[in-house]
């Protein structure tokens, strides 16, 4: 309990405080982000974890395995070597072709997301080495807009193919997307014919190119580059699909049986090669790459500018 001189001197600032308002605000980015050292839930078991040790285990919970959404930045940092990593298309800037508006500018909306993340658009394209072993690789940021695909994210995504070319190396993207941008129209649908032509230089090129789906990869996402996978890893449990489940039950009217859509569902089903837990990832990926480009490493390999437009394969 205070002296009264305390408590009339507290009184005093509240007081003060109502007639003049601070002008410092705390942003949304600081409560989205906590600092340091705070506990996070983990939702499926309901253990509380704590932040450090979480980074530490590669956002992957140590009781029941979940693997926890990553940004786009900490992918790269949990896939690359650290040393000899450079960022490729790093200042493209989405535009807003339709001037589009919902309860929202999408204008705003993209500067808002840019402000919280720190990064232009929904995924980042980086070149380096995995244990040694050059590639490319791509990732997406779930917490930008959904990820969704909009022409910047189509344009990444297939500069990073063609990169993939110009170094002879392979060429690795992380999904994690809600579809296609809708605030973009039918510019953000033809990222799907966009990414996937791309795709067929790399082919052409004798390289591979690793499609790792992780939660939650759907739509336009889903329907293009991303099963378009020499090999097509997952992430345990992720939601693979292009409808969401719930659309689905709407419109069949019928109860869909367990764990439908997702990562093991889909193994079992033949549209995955393979689960590949967060902790594996790294050696999977190098050990993939370095077997997959060491064949091809003789085949004269053509070096395409990135403006040049891929044509579409012809049948023989
Ligand atoms: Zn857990």
């Amino acid at each position: 309990m205070g002296s009264m001189d305390e408590m009339t001197a507290n009184t005093a600032i509240s007081w003060f405080n109502r007639l003049i308002k601070p002008k410092i605000k705390v942003g949304s980015s600081r409560a989205q982000h906590p600092p340091e050292g705070l506990w996070i839930k983990c939702e499926p078991c309901g253990q509380t974890l704590f932040h450090k040790e979480l980074e530490r285990n590669l956002h992957v919970c140590p009781h029941c395995q979940h693997h926890f959404r990553v940004s786009g930045h900490a992918r790269i940092d949990i896939t690359l070597d650290p040393e000899g990593r450079k960022e490729l298309f790093a200042n493209l800037q989405p535009s807003d072709p339709l001037k589009f508006k919902d309860l929202k500018r999408y204008r705003d909306r993209v500067r808002d997301a840019q402000k919280e993340s720190g990064n232009q658009d929904a995924v980042q394209v980086f070149k380096g080495t995995i244990q040694e072993v050059p590639a490319v690789v791509a990732a997406f940021d779930f917490n930008f807009l959904g990820g969704s695909m909009g022409s910047v994210v189509g344009a990444k995504v297939a500069q990073g193919a063609l990169a993939a070319v110009d170094e002879g190396c392979g060429y690795v993207v992380f999904s994690a997307s809600g579809g296609a941008r809708m605030q973009e129209g039918i510019l953000s649908l033809m990222q799907m014919a966009r990414t996937s032509a791309a795709l067929t230089r790399l082919d052409e090129a004798g390289l591979p190119f690793i499609s790792v789906l992780t939660d939650p990869t759907t739509g336009g996402v889903t329907a293009s580059f991303a099963m378009l996978g020499d090999i097509i890893l997952a992430e345990p449990h992720a939601l693979i699909c292009f409808a969401g489940p719930r659309v689905i039950e709407q419109t069949m009217r019928e109860t869909l049986p367990e764990g439908f859509q997702r990562s093991e569902y889909l193994l079992e089903h033949g549209f995955v090669d393979r689960i590949c837990p967060r902790a594996e990832m790294r050696s999977q990926l190098a050990d993939l790459l370095s077997r997959l480009t060491r064949t091809h490493k003789t085949r004269e390999r053509k070096i395409y500018r990135n403006e040049e437009l891929p044509s579409p394969p012809v049948a023989e």
